[in-house]
């Protein structure tokens, strides 16, 4: 059973749109399980009400007709209850409902489940049998595994097809498809899609006026395709690999079959371009290989399309096909925009970045924030095909974005868009004002950078120095460990641009989810895994470099602190502090820099939360990274869209940690920052501030925000938040607190950046 499940899923996930994947639905359901009827019920319209959306064994002509409200019939009850519902005479049940249109009157059992994602009510999967009886158990339970796997699947044909069809959960409405926040801001702008490669399922439906330029396009690709399975097929030979032999000839017969070649043209003298017109036959042609008994046969749906992604990348190859041209306002979507896609994009163009994938520390995300642009992450699966040109509202603050937005939802976003402009420009004011409270209590408001696209607003923001720079990032864009020369002239560039001010440089930090490409760490549980000190001081050649860089940079600047990340035991910090020394020591013996500079941790791992006063008494300065320390005090990993919605800063648990680890380092009268992006959240920064944190360092963007909250406030005022926040039980009641305290300053405007 479970191999059948394994198809049908596999056919729903490659159908084009929601009619395709429910129609294969009904009829593999039905024919799995051998009963008369299967139905689709779901969700839409404003009402939520449950529409017949496919049938195998009712009247076609119900389809559509046939509409329950939420708590209607059986298949309400199905919804309403969120459990199956196994009777052996459906019409004896007083929740039945009889639709004339349907012919159901000759089915007496009934079975429906509900069709649920992640919470949401999607739909009712429902079977029908003329028979009087009970469904078995193995039943039940085959059709309940089914929807359960189904809704993934349906979410996705959904978005592929039309974006909206599908009701969206209450409160939501108009269209918006939830994702998380990547970078705070709003933006209305126009959609172009960031392909990575040659990826079929993302070439977009493009009208074309030259059909015969593109069949002549495609008759090259495909003989330039056939070349280099020759020349493939030739090296495998002399290798006498014969299973690649037969590969290469398969996939040889498969580009000279005269169908695919004749359909293809046949789409684009329907006017389209060809790369379109090839994703359209070739997903025909896989999907009957899809359908397939036979296991090996329908492997081969995977060659077809394997060929096909080989001529597409020859078809986009050709001359002006890959261009990519960014419009006035534009929004960068795709599956994982990197960080080279925005360093290409012309940036006074981009207004906007959503993708599929990743959460707010993905590194496009952090740049993003730097540089200001709104961002959304982790959107699951978008019709990545047919966004090209398309409107889109990106709402960073709430994590959603609305696709093509009603006329109503687009004025109201483009007028958040016009009020944080006139926002941000006002802001610009306080530029060289001190961030002291209004009874005078001074807060040092510092920058976290690590690309020099940043170093530029970093400057200009006003900050007092940088609190956090991420030294990974200048190791992710590099093809091998930098060499000591190379890291000197870069953290010197970074170290002069801000002297005299202090720049917090943090030792290499990667493991985790920030891998060097160079450097693999493959792992089953890369977040408790080897990362940050682990790594560097299990290679002390590495460390030492690094430090070397470091120290040789500073001389004469003197404004370096070098701080470590990921420290989870007293050791590792009395074992990197040796090695800091002896960078010390052998930079002197050489006539060098060989001063040692301020060292200080970052307090990340909860373990430090309860020996922060002996963590102190080792070091100059503690910095709370509250991304990764609200990620393990939680048990929310911090990258996962699905578990997004647990994670929060504001969480009573994170606040008690950061009363603990300041009142450890006031044992020995040593300061402490946060650098994580609690320290950009207006809300959270009341709060921090009454907690005693003496700096705050986050992105330039947040900076003249946070200033003007802490320029609006006494400590007297936030010491009481804090006592009231103190004693409450849920994030989401502080989050309640602090931001209607915000609006009672004046600063409503800043609520929205809070979360909902
Ligand atoms: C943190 O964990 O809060 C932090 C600032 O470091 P990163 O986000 O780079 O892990
Ligand atoms: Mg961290």
């Amino acid at each position: 059973m479970l191999d059948v499940l394994r198809r049908i899923i596999q056919a729903v996930d490659n159908a084009e749109d929601l009619d395709e994947a429910l129609g294969i639905i009904v009829s593999r359901v039905r024919e799995a399980m051998a009963v008369d009827v299967c139905s689709v019920y779901l969700r839409a319209g404003a009402r939520s009400d449950y529409v017949l959306m496919a049938t195998e064994g009712l009247r076609p002509e119900s389809v559509g007709a046939v509409r329950l409200g939420h708590d209607e019939g059986l298949v309400g009850l199905v919804g309403t209850r969120q459990e199956p519902v196994n009777l052996d005479e459906a019409s004896a049940h007083p929740g039945y409902r009889y639709f004339p249109e349907t012919g159901e009157e000759h089915y007496n059992a009934f079975l429906g489940v509900p069709i649920i994602h992640y919470r949401r009510p999607l739909g009712v999967l429902v079977v029908q049998q003329g028979a009087h009886r009970r469904f078995s158990e193995d039943e039940v339970a085959f059709l309940f595994t089914a929807a359960a796997q189904l809704a993934g699947a349906i979410i996705h044909a959904a978005h592929s097809g039309e974006v909206d069809t599908l009701a969206e959960p209450p409160g939501q409405g108009m269209g918006f498809l939830t994702g998380t926040r990547g970078a705070t801001g709003v933006a209305v702008g126009t959609i172009v899609p960031m392909v990575p490669g040659a990826d079929l399922a993302s070439v977009q439906d493009r009208p074309t006026t030259d059909p015969e330029g593109e069949k002549a396009a495609l008759h090259l690709a495909i003989q330039e395709v056939r070349e280099e399975l020759r020349a493939g097929r030739d090296r495998f030979k002399d290798a006498l690999f014969d299973d690649a032999e037969v590969l290469f000839d398969a996939y040889r017969m498969m580009l000279d079959s005269a169908s695919l070649v004749r359909e293809t043209e046949q789409r684009i003298d329907g006017g389209l371009w060809a790369p379109a017109a090839l994703r359209h036959t070739i997903a025909a042609h896989a999907r009957v290989f899809d359908d397939m008994e036979d296991e090996y046969l329908r492997a081969r749906g995977e060659d077809l399309r394997d060929v096909g992604r080989l001529i597409l990348r020859h078809l986009l190859r050709q001359e002006g096909r890959e261009a990519v041209e960014y419009p006035e306002g534009t929004v960068l979507v795709g599956e994982s925009i990197t960080v080279a896609h925005l360093a290409e994009a012309p940036l006074d163009r981009i207004v906007g970045v959503a993708c599929t994938t990743g959460s707010a520390m993905s590194h496009v995300a952090v740049l993003a924030t730097s540089l200001g642009i709104p961002a959304v992450m982790g959107l699951g699966d978008l019709p990545l095909g047919r966004l090209e040109g398309r409107t889109i509202v990106v709402d960073g603050y709430r994590g959603r974005v609305c696709i093509d937005p009603v006329e109503a939802v687009r004025d109201e976003y483009l007028r958040l868009q016009a009020e944080d402009q006139e926002l941000a420009s006002g802001l610009g004011e306080l530029r060289d004002l001190p961030a002291a409270t209004t009874d005078g209590h001074r807060v040092t408001l510092q920058v976290n950078t690590g690309l020099l696209a940043d170093i530029t607003p970093a400057q200009d923001s006003g900050g007092e120095g940088v609190g956090l720079y991420r030294t990974e990032f200048p190791f992710m864009v590099r093809q091998q460990f930098p060499g000591e020369d190379e890291q000197y002239r870069i953290y010197l560039d970074v170290l002069a641009s801000f002297a005299p001010l202090p720049v917090t440089m943090r030792t290499l930090d990667v493991g985790g989810d920030k891998t060097l490409p160079y450097f693999p760490i493959r792992e089953e549980n890369p977040f408790l895994g080897w990362r940050g000190i682990r790594i560097t001081l299990d290679h002390p050649e590495v460390f030492l470099g690094q430090i070397r860089s470091m120290l040789r940079a500073n001389a004469g600047l003197d404004n370096l602190r070098i701080l470590l990340p990921m420290v989870s035991r007293l050791e590792e910090v009395d074992e990197a502090s040796a090695l800091i020394d002896q960078a010390c020591r052998e930079l002197a013996e050489e006539g060098r820099n060989g001063r040692r500079p301020p060292v200080g941790v970052m307090v990340e791992v909860p373990a430090l939360v309860y020996q922060a006063e002996a963590l102190a008494r080792r070091v100059d300065f503690l910095s709370v990274g509250t991304n990764d320390l609200t990620q393990y005090l939680l048990a929310v990993d911090r990258n996962n869209a699905r578990v997004a919605g647990l994670y929060d800063n504001l969480h009573p648990a994170v606040l008690r940690a950061l009363r603990d680890i300041v009142q450890g380092a006031r044992h020995h009268g040593r300061p402490v920052s946060v650098c994580g992006e609690m320290a950009g959240d207006p809300a959270a920064a009341i709060l921090l501030v009454a907690l005693g944190i003496d700096a705050l360092s986050m992105s330039a963007s947040a900076l003249p925000r946070i200033k003007w909250v802490i320029r609006s406030i006494s400590l007297e005022r936030a010491r009481e938040l804090l006592i009231r926040a103190m004693a409450m039980e849920s994030p989401g009641a502080i989050r309640i607190l602090l931001n209607e305290e915000l609006v009672g300053l004046g600063l409503g405007g800043l609520v929205r950046a809070g979360k909902e």
